[in-house]
């Protein structure tokens, strides 16, 4: 698995918050930050990509964060929008959190129904 260093991590979280200025969810910059997030995660859970975790797509415009547990709505009402939500994700992967996974809307729906 690879870890970052401090100053990777630095370097991360600077980086996403400076994309993530003045950006809310309608904005262009909404899917740079949500791609940066999903490298990282790719990083943070072994495989180094962005891609699905189940089938493999690496198409960034399919894919989306799961909760493993999955509680995700309840988690992302702690936070005001999409921007803060998604730098605490990247705070709680880059932290060594498991908590997250990177799954395509198809595989993503999918779990969801098979509950
Ligand atoms: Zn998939």
């Amino acid at each position: 698995m690879l870890r970052l260093n401090e100053q990777e991590r630095a370097w991360a979280l600077n980086r996403l918050k400076e994309l993530s200025k003045d950006v809310d969810y309608h904005n262009v910059h909404y899917f740079k930050l949500k791609t940066d997030l999903l490298v990282a995660i790719g990083f943070a859970t072994g495989n180094g990509y962005a891609e699905c975790f189940r089938c493999k797509t690496k198409d960034v415009q399919l894919l989306d964060i799961d909760h493993v547990l999955g509680n995700g709505d309840e988690e992302r009402k702690k936070f005001p929008n999409y921007t803060d939500y998604y730098i605490h994700i990247l705070e709680e992967v880059l932290n060594g959190s498991k908590d997250y996974q990177i799954l395509c809307k198809k595989c993503h729906s999918l779990k969801h129904h098979s509950k």
